[in-house]
Protein backbone atom coordinates (compact mmCIF):
# COMPACT_ATOMS: atom_id res chain seq x y z
CA UNK A 1 0.00 0.00 0.00
CA UNK A 2 1.33 3.13 -1.09
CA UNK A 3 1.09 6.56 1.19
CA UNK A 4 2.05 10.29 0.00
CA UNK A 5 3.11 12.10 2.48
CA UNK A 6 2.92 15.92 1.53
CA UNK A 7 4.32 18.79 3.74
CA UNK A 8 3.15 22.62 1.93
CA UNK A 9 5.13 25.74 2.94
CA UNK A 10 4.39 28.90 1.55
CA UNK A 11 6.92 28.18 -1.29
CA UNK A 12 7.49 24.74 -1.03
CA UNK A 13 6.77 21.45 -1.34
CA UNK A 14 8.44 18.60 0.27
CA UNK A 15 7.08 14.84 -0.73
CA UNK A 16 7.74 11.49 0.39
CA UNK A 17 6.30 8.24 -1.30
CA UNK A 18 6.33 5.62 1.57
CA UNK A 19 5.24 1.78 0.50
CA UNK A 20 3.46 1.21 3.64
CA UNK A 21 3.59 -3.53 3.22
CA UNK A 22 7.52 -2.42 4.53
CA UNK A 23 7.47 1.33 5.64
CA UNK A 24 9.82 2.00 2.98
CA UNK A 25 10.27 5.18 0.92
CA UNK A 26 10.57 4.77 -2.78
CA UNK A 27 11.15 8.18 -3.83
CA UNK A 28 11.26 12.15 -2.54
CA UNK A 29 11.61 15.15 -3.22
CA UNK A 30 11.09 19.05 -3.07
CA UNK A 31 9.11 21.45 -5.31
CA UNK A 32 11.04 25.01 -4.47
CA UNK A 33 10.22 28.56 -4.87
CA UNK A 34 6.51 28.16 -6.00
CA UNK A 35 5.00 31.59 -7.83
CA UNK A 36 8.77 33.17 -7.65
CA UNK A 37 10.32 32.09 -10.60
CA UNK A 38 13.58 30.20 -11.10
CA UNK A 39 11.02 27.26 -9.53
CA UNK A 40 12.24 23.89 -10.10
CA UNK A 41 11.14 20.13 -9.03
CA UNK A 42 14.40 17.80 -7.42
CA UNK A 43 13.23 14.45 -7.52
CA UNK A 44 14.92 11.56 -5.97
CA UNK A 45 13.87 8.19 -6.46
CA UNK A 46 15.06 5.53 -4.20
CA UNK A 47 19.08 4.34 -4.96
CA UNK A 48 19.32 6.44 -7.43
CA UNK A 49 20.15 10.19 -8.70
CA UNK A 50 18.22 13.07 -7.85
CA UNK A 51 16.44 14.72 -11.08
CA UNK A 52 16.08 18.84 -11.01
CA UNK A 53 13.42 20.07 -13.47
CA UNK A 54 12.81 23.69 -14.07
CA UNK A 55 9.49 24.87 -14.76
CA UNK A 56 7.52 28.10 -14.20
CA UNK A 57 5.57 26.54 -10.97
CA UNK A 58 3.15 29.18 -10.21
CA UNK A 59 0.82 27.68 -7.37
CA UNK A 60 0.35 24.52 -5.54
CA UNK A 61 -1.56 22.80 -7.94
CA UNK A 62 0.94 23.18 -10.38
CA UNK A 63 3.43 21.73 -8.45
CA UNK A 64 1.37 18.88 -6.99
CA UNK A 65 0.95 17.93 -10.53
CA UNK A 66 4.38 17.82 -11.11
CA UNK A 67 5.38 15.90 -8.54
CA UNK A 68 2.27 13.50 -9.60
CA UNK A 69 3.89 12.66 -13.11
CA UNK A 70 7.40 12.31 -11.17
CA UNK A 71 5.98 9.80 -9.45
CA UNK A 72 4.53 7.82 -12.61
CA UNK A 73 6.92 8.95 -15.01
CA UNK A 74 8.68 6.25 -16.86
CA UNK A 75 12.37 7.34 -16.39
CA UNK A 76 12.31 8.63 -13.17
CA UNK A 77 8.62 7.63 -11.42
CA UNK A 78 8.42 4.77 -9.15
CA UNK A 79 4.66 3.41 -9.93
CA UNK A 80 2.89 2.83 -12.95
CA UNK A 81 -0.25 4.96 -11.70
CA UNK A 82 -1.51 7.00 -9.71
CA UNK A 83 -4.19 4.57 -8.49
CA UNK A 84 -1.91 2.84 -6.32
CA UNK A 85 -1.38 6.21 -3.94
CA UNK A 86 -3.99 4.32 -1.59
CA UNK A 87 -4.11 7.66 0.95
CA UNK A 88 -2.25 10.85 0.99
CA UNK A 89 -1.09 12.55 4.29
CA UNK A 90 -0.42 16.46 4.76
CA UNK A 91 1.48 17.64 7.57
CA UNK A 92 -0.52 20.67 8.87
CA UNK A 93 1.09 23.10 11.15
CA UNK A 94 -1.68 24.69 13.45
CA UNK A 95 -4.50 22.42 14.67
CA UNK A 96 -5.11 25.30 17.24
CA UNK A 97 -7.22 23.80 20.37
CA UNK A 98 -9.28 21.52 17.66
CA UNK A 99 -6.97 19.03 17.21
CA UNK A 100 -4.73 16.83 19.34
CA UNK A 101 -4.70 13.92 16.81
CA UNK A 102 -4.53 13.29 13.44
CA UNK A 103 -7.75 13.22 11.01
CA UNK A 104 -9.03 12.30 8.14
CA UNK A 105 -9.84 15.07 6.13
CA UNK A 106 -13.78 16.58 5.49
CA UNK A 107 -14.91 19.80 4.61
CA UNK A 108 -15.71 19.85 8.63
CA UNK A 109 -11.94 19.48 9.07
CA UNK A 110 -11.01 22.30 6.55
CA UNK A 111 -13.66 24.74 8.19
CA UNK A 112 -11.56 23.97 10.87
CA UNK A 113 -7.92 24.20 9.48
CA UNK A 114 -9.35 27.32 7.79
CA UNK A 115 -10.31 28.73 11.18
CA UNK A 116 -6.51 28.34 12.35
CA UNK A 117 -5.22 30.51 9.58
CA UNK A 118 -4.73 33.15 11.60
CA UNK A 119 -2.72 30.75 14.07
CA UNK A 120 -0.70 29.70 11.46
CA UNK A 121 -0.88 32.77 9.18
CA UNK A 122 2.68 31.68 7.13
CA UNK A 123 1.46 27.74 6.82
CA UNK A 124 -1.78 26.56 7.43
CA UNK A 125 -2.91 28.53 3.99
CA UNK A 126 -0.56 26.36 2.44
CA UNK A 127 -1.29 23.35 4.09
CA UNK A 128 -4.84 23.82 2.64
CA UNK A 129 -3.48 24.71 -0.82
CA UNK A 130 -1.60 21.40 -0.69
CA UNK A 131 -4.97 19.31 0.14
CA UNK A 132 -6.96 21.25 -1.90
CA UNK A 133 -4.34 20.64 -5.00
CA UNK A 134 -4.07 16.79 -4.10
CA UNK A 135 -8.17 16.31 -3.88
CA UNK A 136 -8.80 18.25 -6.86
CA UNK A 137 -5.52 15.83 -9.09
CA UNK A 138 -6.85 12.40 -6.72
CA UNK A 139 -10.61 12.19 -6.52
CA UNK A 140 -11.63 9.82 -4.03
CA UNK A 141 -8.06 9.18 -2.33
CA UNK A 142 -8.39 9.58 1.19
CA UNK A 143 -6.16 12.46 2.64
CA UNK A 144 -5.12 12.67 6.37
CA UNK A 145 -3.98 16.19 8.31
CA UNK A 146 -1.46 15.02 10.86
CA UNK A 147 -0.70 18.44 13.25
CA UNK A 148 2.42 20.02 14.21
CA UNK A 149 0.64 20.97 17.42
CA UNK A 150 -1.24 17.80 18.01
CA UNK A 151 1.08 15.77 20.13
CA UNK A 152 1.17 18.46 22.46
CA UNK A 153 -2.27 19.07 23.01
CA UNK A 154 -1.74 16.94 26.30
CA UNK A 155 -0.18 19.83 28.50
CA UNK A 156 -2.51 21.31 31.20
CA UNK A 157 -3.50 24.74 31.53
CA UNK A 158 -0.73 25.90 33.99
CA UNK A 159 1.77 25.15 31.62
CA UNK A 160 -0.25 26.17 28.51
CA UNK A 161 -1.24 29.85 29.99
CA UNK A 162 0.87 33.04 29.49
CA UNK A 163 0.68 35.58 32.75
CA UNK A 164 -1.17 37.70 30.37
CA UNK A 165 -5.17 38.61 30.87
CA UNK A 166 -7.19 35.55 30.85
CA UNK A 167 -9.20 37.40 28.28
CA UNK A 168 -6.00 37.01 26.00
CA UNK A 169 -6.70 33.33 25.87
CA UNK A 170 -10.37 33.10 25.91
CA UNK A 171 -10.86 35.79 22.94
CA UNK A 172 -7.84 35.23 21.01
CA UNK A 173 -6.63 31.57 21.63
CA UNK A 174 -3.46 32.82 22.96
CA UNK A 175 -1.52 30.41 24.26
CA UNK A 176 1.08 27.91 24.25
CA UNK A 177 0.17 25.28 21.67
CA UNK A 178 4.20 24.11 20.62
CA UNK A 179 5.78 22.83 17.05
CA UNK A 180 7.38 19.97 16.15
CA UNK A 181 4.72 17.57 17.64
CA UNK A 182 5.12 14.61 15.15
CA UNK A 183 8.78 14.25 15.99
CA UNK A 184 8.38 14.47 19.83
CA UNK A 185 6.46 11.70 19.54
CA UNK A 186 7.84 9.74 17.15
CA UNK A 187 11.05 9.91 19.47
CA UNK A 188 10.08 9.48 22.63
CA UNK A 189 7.94 6.16 21.45
CA UNK A 190 11.58 4.79 20.27
CA UNK A 191 12.71 6.14 23.13
CA UNK A 192 9.93 4.37 25.02
CA UNK A 193 10.66 0.87 23.16
CA UNK A 194 14.33 1.13 23.92
CA UNK A 195 13.75 1.74 27.42
CA UNK A 196 11.46 -2.13 27.49
CA UNK A 197 8.50 -0.27 26.34
CA UNK A 198 8.29 1.38 30.02
CA UNK A 199 5.35 3.69 30.05
CA UNK A 200 5.98 5.79 33.27
CA UNK A 201 9.33 7.32 32.22
CA UNK A 202 10.32 11.05 32.36
CA UNK A 203 11.73 11.74 28.92
CA UNK A 204 12.77 15.15 28.08
CA UNK A 205 12.91 15.10 23.68
CA UNK A 206 15.42 18.15 22.22
CA UNK A 207 14.05 18.69 18.26
CA UNK A 208 17.45 20.46 17.39
CA UNK A 209 17.68 21.14 13.86
CA UNK A 210 17.31 24.85 11.91
CA UNK A 211 14.00 25.01 13.88
CA UNK A 212 14.64 23.88 17.42
CA UNK A 213 12.31 22.50 20.49
CA UNK A 214 12.13 20.80 23.74
CA UNK A 215 8.76 18.46 25.09
CA UNK A 216 8.69 17.21 28.52
CA UNK A 217 7.01 13.94 28.08
CA UNK A 218 5.74 12.00 31.62
CA UNK A 219 3.80 8.70 31.14
CA UNK A 220 3.89 9.14 27.10
CA UNK A 221 2.23 12.72 27.38
CA UNK A 222 3.66 16.16 26.56
CA UNK A 223 3.41 18.03 29.70
CA UNK A 224 5.56 21.06 28.29
CA UNK A 225 7.12 22.05 25.77
CA UNK A 226 9.03 25.07 24.47
CA UNK A 227 7.58 26.42 21.26
CA UNK A 228 4.55 28.50 22.17
CA UNK A 229 1.49 30.36 20.41
CA UNK A 230 3.88 30.58 17.44
CA UNK A 231 7.38 28.30 16.42
CA UNK A 232 9.38 31.52 17.56
CA UNK A 233 9.24 31.01 21.47
CA UNK A 234 11.68 28.82 23.78
CA UNK A 235 14.75 28.06 22.59
CA UNK A 236 17.81 30.11 20.29
CA UNK A 237 17.25 28.86 16.50
CA UNK A 238 19.17 29.07 13.22
CA UNK A 239 17.79 32.48 12.62
CA UNK A 240 15.08 32.77 15.30
CA UNK A 241 15.90 34.39 18.66
CA UNK A 242 13.50 32.21 20.99
CA UNK A 243 12.87 33.52 24.78
CA UNK A 244 13.29 37.18 25.08
CA UNK A 245 11.76 39.84 27.35
CA UNK A 246 8.69 41.03 25.62
CA UNK A 247 9.65 44.31 26.76
CA UNK A 248 12.31 44.12 24.17
CA UNK A 249 9.91 44.41 21.13
CA UNK A 250 8.47 48.12 21.66
CA UNK A 251 11.84 49.31 22.98
CA UNK A 252 14.11 48.37 19.86
CA UNK A 253 10.66 49.20 17.79
CA UNK A 254 10.77 52.93 18.83
CA UNK A 255 14.46 52.81 18.63
CA UNK A 256 14.35 51.44 15.08
CA UNK A 257 11.60 52.41 13.48
CA UNK A 258 10.88 48.82 12.31
CA UNK A 259 7.17 48.83 11.66
CA UNK A 260 5.67 45.03 13.15
CA UNK A 261 6.25 42.79 10.17
CA UNK A 262 9.72 43.80 9.90
CA UNK A 263 10.23 42.98 13.60
CA UNK A 264 8.29 39.85 13.02
CA UNK A 265 11.05 39.54 10.30
CA UNK A 266 14.06 40.66 12.63
CA UNK A 267 13.15 37.71 15.08
CA UNK A 268 12.47 35.09 12.44
CA UNK A 269 14.80 35.41 10.04
CA UNK A 270 17.99 37.85 11.09
CA UNK A 271 18.01 36.28 15.21
CA UNK A 272 19.42 32.91 16.60
CA UNK A 273 22.61 31.84 15.55
CA UNK A 274 23.15 33.81 12.52
CA UNK A 275 22.32 36.93 14.12
CA UNK A 276 24.49 36.51 17.22
CA UNK A 277 27.33 35.26 15.00
CA UNK A 278 27.39 37.12 12.20
CA UNK A 279 28.63 33.98 10.64
CA UNK A 280 25.95 31.51 9.67
CA UNK A 281 22.62 30.03 10.69
CA UNK A 282 24.51 26.75 10.34
CA UNK A 283 26.44 25.16 13.08
CA UNK A 284 28.84 23.62 11.13
CA UNK A 285 29.50 27.34 10.03
CA UNK A 286 29.92 28.56 13.18
CA UNK A 287 32.01 25.87 14.55
CA UNK A 288 34.62 25.96 12.03
CA UNK A 289 34.25 30.23 12.61
CA UNK A 290 35.23 29.47 16.18
CA UNK A 291 37.46 26.84 15.49
CA UNK A 292 39.73 29.63 13.75
CA UNK A 293 39.32 32.08 16.17
CA UNK A 294 35.95 33.79 16.16
CA UNK A 295 34.76 35.11 19.76
CA UNK A 296 31.52 36.11 18.74
CA UNK A 297 31.21 32.26 16.87
CA UNK A 298 32.11 30.73 20.37
CA UNK A 299 29.52 32.58 22.00
CA UNK A 300 26.53 32.50 20.04
CA UNK A 301 27.33 27.98 20.46
CA UNK A 302 27.83 28.96 23.93
CA UNK A 303 24.20 30.80 24.14
CA UNK A 304 22.57 27.99 22.02
CA UNK A 305 23.95 24.99 24.67
CA UNK A 306 23.54 26.90 27.25
CA UNK A 307 19.55 27.56 26.71
CA UNK A 308 19.09 24.07 25.87
CA UNK A 309 20.87 22.88 29.42
CA UNK A 310 18.27 25.46 30.97
CA UNK A 311 15.62 23.76 29.39
CA UNK A 312 16.46 20.00 30.11
CA UNK A 313 16.90 21.15 33.52
CA UNK A 314 13.55 22.98 34.22
CA UNK A 315 11.51 19.84 32.14
CA UNK A 316 13.69 18.29 35.12
CA UNK A 317 12.12 20.48 37.26
CA UNK A 318 8.30 20.27 36.08
CA UNK A 319 8.41 16.79 35.96
CA UNK A 320 10.16 15.73 39.32
CA UNK A 321 13.40 14.16 37.75
CA UNK A 322 14.17 12.85 34.13
CA UNK A 323 14.95 9.25 32.81
CA UNK A 324 15.74 9.45 29.47
CA UNK A 325 16.85 12.45 27.34
CA UNK A 326 16.93 12.29 23.40
CA UNK A 327 18.84 14.58 20.84
CA UNK A 328 17.29 14.86 17.38
CA UNK A 329 17.32 16.55 13.67
CA UNK A 330 20.05 18.29 12.19
CA UNK A 331 22.08 19.30 15.10
CA UNK A 332 20.85 17.24 17.69
CA UNK A 333 21.60 13.57 15.41
CA UNK A 334 25.00 15.08 13.96
CA UNK A 335 26.48 17.29 15.98
CA UNK A 336 29.28 15.09 18.62
CA UNK A 337 30.72 19.26 19.91
CA UNK A 338 27.58 20.54 20.30
CA UNK A 339 25.62 17.91 22.25
CA UNK A 340 28.82 17.10 24.84
CA UNK A 341 28.51 21.13 25.35
CA UNK A 342 24.68 20.56 26.07
CA UNK A 343 25.40 17.73 28.31
CA UNK A 344 28.75 19.24 30.46
CA UNK A 345 27.38 20.44 33.44
CA UNK A 346 23.94 18.05 33.25
CA UNK A 347 26.00 15.83 35.66
CA UNK A 348 23.89 16.96 39.07
CA UNK A 349 20.91 15.21 37.23
CA UNK A 350 22.83 12.28 37.09
CA UNK A 351 23.20 12.24 33.42
CA UNK A 352 26.96 11.11 32.08
CA UNK A 353 27.80 11.30 28.65
CA UNK A 354 29.87 8.83 27.35
CA UNK A 355 32.58 10.51 25.21
CA UNK A 356 33.30 7.42 23.11
CA UNK A 357 29.46 6.72 22.73
CA UNK A 358 28.67 10.32 21.65
CA UNK A 359 31.39 9.87 18.63
CA UNK A 360 28.49 9.16 16.64
CA UNK A 361 25.76 10.52 13.63
CA UNK A 362 22.79 10.13 12.20
CA UNK A 363 21.57 6.78 13.55
CA UNK A 364 19.80 5.57 16.75
CA UNK A 365 22.69 5.04 19.47
CA UNK A 366 22.76 5.06 23.54
CA UNK A 367 25.26 7.50 24.41
CA UNK A 368 25.28 7.76 28.14
CA UNK A 369 28.29 6.38 30.52
CA UNK A 370 27.66 3.32 32.08
CA UNK A 371 26.44 4.70 35.56
CA UNK A 372 24.15 7.52 34.18
CA UNK A 373 20.91 7.06 35.91
CA UNK A 374 19.81 9.27 33.20
CA UNK A 375 19.67 7.66 29.67
CA UNK A 376 20.56 9.52 26.83
CA UNK A 377 19.91 9.31 23.07
CA UNK A 378 20.28 10.04 19.21
CA UNK A 379 17.45 8.77 17.56
CA UNK A 380 17.31 10.20 14.45
CA UNK A 381 13.36 11.89 13.53
CA UNK A 382 11.01 10.85 10.58
CA UNK A 383 8.48 12.48 10.36
CA UNK A 384 6.94 11.36 7.02
CA UNK A 385 6.92 8.17 8.11
CA UNK A 386 5.09 8.76 11.17
CA UNK A 387 2.37 11.07 8.87
CA UNK A 388 2.34 7.66 6.56
CA UNK A 389 1.54 5.82 9.80
CA UNK A 390 -1.15 7.63 10.77
CA UNK A 391 -2.90 7.75 7.42
CA UNK A 392 -2.54 4.09 7.17
CA UNK A 393 -3.67 3.80 10.93
CA UNK A 394 -6.73 6.01 10.32
CA UNK A 395 -8.13 5.25 7.17
CA UNK A 396 -8.09 1.72 8.11
CA UNK A 397 -9.58 2.01 11.26
CA UNK A 398 -12.41 4.21 9.89
CA UNK A 399 -13.26 1.40 7.47
CA UNK A 400 -13.67 -0.44 10.62
CA UNK A 401 -15.98 1.97 12.94
CA UNK A 402 -17.55 4.76 10.45
CA UNK A 403 -20.63 3.14 8.59
CA UNK A 404 -20.76 5.76 6.17
CA UNK A 405 -17.23 5.82 5.22
CA UNK A 406 -16.44 6.89 1.93
CA UNK A 407 -16.21 4.09 -0.55
CA UNK A 408 -12.32 4.80 -1.26
CA UNK A 409 -11.47 3.83 2.08
CA UNK A 410 -13.57 0.47 1.73
CA UNK A 411 -11.71 -0.50 -1.40
CA UNK A 412 -8.15 0.20 0.13
CA UNK A 413 -8.31 -0.28 3.35
CA UNK A 414 -11.09 -2.90 4.33
P1 LIG B 1 15.20 21.87 9.54
O1 LIG B 1 14.71 22.47 10.81
O2 LIG B 1 15.37 22.85 8.44
O3 LIG B 1 14.49 20.59 9.14
P2 LIG B 1 17.48 20.13 10.08
O4 LIG B 1 16.84 19.24 11.09
O5 LIG B 1 17.82 19.55 8.76
O6 LIG B 1 16.68 21.48 9.91
O7 LIG B 1 18.80 20.73 10.75
C1 LIG B 1 19.64 21.59 10.01
C2 LIG B 1 20.71 22.10 10.93
O8 LIG B 1 21.38 21.01 11.58
C3 LIG B 1 21.80 22.83 10.20
O9 LIG B 1 21.47 24.18 10.02
C4 LIG B 1 23.00 22.66 11.12
O10 LIG B 1 22.99 23.71 12.07
C5 LIG B 1 22.73 21.36 11.83
N1 LIG B 1 23.61 20.27 11.34
C6 LIG B 1 23.37 19.38 10.36
N2 LIG B 1 24.41 18.53 10.21
C7 LIG B 1 25.34 18.90 11.13
C8 LIG B 1 26.63 18.43 11.51
N3 LIG B 1 27.22 17.40 10.89
N4 LIG B 1 27.27 19.07 12.51
C9 LIG B 1 26.71 20.12 13.13
N5 LIG B 1 25.48 20.59 12.84
C10 LIG B 1 24.82 20.00 11.85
Amino acid sequence: MMVLVINCGSSSIKYQLFDMTNESALAKGLVDRIGMGKSSLTHIPAHRDAVTRTADIHNHSVGIRMVLDALVDKEIGVIDGLDKIAAVGHRVLHGGMKFSDSVLITPEVMAAVEECVELGPLHNPANILGINACAELMPGVPQVAVFDTGFHQTMPPYAFLYGLPYEAFEKYGVRRYGFHGTSHRYIAQRAIQMMGGRKDLRIITCHLGNGASVAAIKNGQCVDTSMGLTPLEGLMMGTRCGDLDPAIVPFLMKKTGMTPDQFDTYMNKKSGLLGLSGVSNDVRDIEEAALGGNDRANLALEVYCYRVRKYIGSYAAAMGGVDVIVFTAGLGENSISMRSRICHGLEFLGTILDSDKNQTRGKEQEISADGSVVKIFVIPTNEELVIARDSVEICSMLCKTDKDHPPALIEKFA
